[in-house]
């Protein structure tokens, strides 16, 4: 989502002739997007922006900006934790960046923090980091409040994007030659809820994209589990075009910590989903992927065994995992005398990775024999040889290394899958 935002402020910041340099020496304007979701992300932030003063110093007309969810959460404090900084803005405040520039030219020093709604302008172009994948957000916020989580205090509310904003910018996008579309979202499968119309739906919006023309794939991420639906799960189906792949953080195997966690679901139900999910898109053909923490708050080593478990019993394909951070503001953050010891929290998440890997390599071993549809995304030569291995993304979002024509890159293609490491397969072009 951060990636996304930063994407729009980079087309936006070029409407004013700005353009993007890698050397920070050249820049009239440093900026910094920031995520909060853990206390080292934020921590990175503030050390990025100490490192920058000497660039003020050797050039003291430099405006330093900072913006993202550390902007959002700690506001003017900014200034007096670091002088150099000219400008804050929040999480809502991206579409105001023209008339923040114009101040901070002027010399102002400006905080803008906005907590409600932003109103979406779509005059400015968006440039996008990749070649041929484009993120389209499509919902921003969240009203789930997880007791460890700083997203609903960062991001605010749920709000749905207008979908023929969406459809615009996803039609934009595929004529651009962008083949893989990822709509975003804290929690996609809220899409539309607070906009009272019971058609627009993502099951919905997912038809929608499927029916404009091009050779592209969708995909979305990250879904809450109670909120998928049957009918999403059926548009899944519909069409080629969408990606068969969910990635539904469970968080935690055990009931009693997901109660802690404020998830609106338990153990038994996260497995029914994935039943659900597994039946429809028979012969293995479907990715499930999850979050998990490891060391929550009063986790003991057994609540923390039926994690492993989970992946295991839900023969989960891959999972992002973290040591719980604790949040400031949050309810989790509060619970101070049931912090877990960070060795022990270091050794479970281990543990975890340990779990996780051995879980990629049996999705991986699935895969042996198969032929996936794959996107080319760039090529290596080797130097030995002489040989052109290309890298793609299948469909399930797994890495595939396999040999072929350098003008491959940017289209879709068959491969035959022969073997894999932990991180990737490698195979044969069929066509
Ligand atoms: N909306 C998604 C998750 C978005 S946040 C969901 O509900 O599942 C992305 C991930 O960051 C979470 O899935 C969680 O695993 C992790 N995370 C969030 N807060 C955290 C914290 N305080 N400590 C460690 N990991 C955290
Ligand atoms: Fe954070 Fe996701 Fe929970 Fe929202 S649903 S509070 S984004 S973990």
């Amino acid at each position: 989502m951060n990636k996304s935002d930063s994407e729009r402020i980079l087309g936006m910041l070029s409407h004013f002739d700005y353009q993007q340099t890698e050397n920070p020496q050249e820049a009239n304007l440093l900026l910094i997007n920031t995520c909060s979701i853990r206390q080292l992300s934020a921590d990175k932030a503030f050390s990025t922006l100490g490192r920058w003063g000497k660039y003020k110093k050797l050039n003291p007309e430099i405006k330093i900006g900072i913006c993202g969810c550390v902007a959002q959460i700690e506001k003017e404090n900014i200034f007096k934790r670091n002088k150099n900084v000219d400008l804050v803005f929040g999480t809502r405040n991206i579409y105001e960046l023209p008339d923040l520039i114009k101040k901070i030219e002027s010399g102002e020093k400006i905080c803008a923090i906005k907590d409600n709604a932003i109103k979406e302008n779509t005059d400015f172009c968006i440039i996008r980091d990749k070649s041929f994948n484009a993120w389209v957000p499509i919902i921003e916020g969240c009203n789930n409040f997880c007791t460890y989580c700083i997203v609903p205090y960062t991001r605010g509310r749920e709000r749905s994007r207008d979908f023929n904003n969406i459809i615009n910018e996803v039609k934009t996008c595929v004529n651009q030659g962008f083949k893989e579309i990822t709509l975003l979202g804290q929690n996609v499968d809220s899409y539309g809820k607070d906009l009272n119309d019971k058609n627009i739906t993502l099951a919905n919006l997912l038809r929608e994209i499927a029916k404009i023309e091009g050779d592209f794939r969708v995909r979305f991420v990250t879904s809450y589990p109670t909120d998928i639906t049957d009918d999403l799960i059926k548009a899944v189906g519909e069409s080629d075009k969408i990606c068969k792949y969910f990635h539904i953080p469970m968080q935690s195997g055990n009931d009693e910590i997901l109660k802690a966690m404020n998830r609106r679901y338990n153990r038994r139900q996260y497995g029914e989903i994935v039943k659900k999910i597994r039946e429809t898109f028979k012969d293995n053909c479907v990715t499930i992927t999850s979050d998990f923490i490891a060391g929550f708050p009063g986790e003991t080593n057994e609540q923390f065994y039926d994690t492993l478990s989970a992946i295991e019993e839900f023969k989960l394909d891959y999972s992002n995992t973290a040591a719980y951070s604790p949040r400031e503001n949050t309810i989790a953050g509060k619970w101070i005398d049931k912090f877990i010891d960070e060795k022990i929290k270091k050794e479970r998440l281990k543990i975890l990775n340990d779990k996780n890997k051995e879980a990629v390599i049996n999705s991986n071993k699935k895969c042996l024999g198969k032929i996936l549809k794959v996107l080319v995304e760039g090529f290596k030569q080797n130097e030995e040889n002489g040989k052109i291995i290309l890298n793609s993304r299948a469909e399930n979002n797994k890495i595939v290394h396999f040999e072929g024509d350098k003008n491959l890159v940017g289209s879709f293609v068959d491969v035959k899958i022969n073997s894999y490491s932990t991180w990737c397969l490698f195979g044969e072009l069929m066509n």
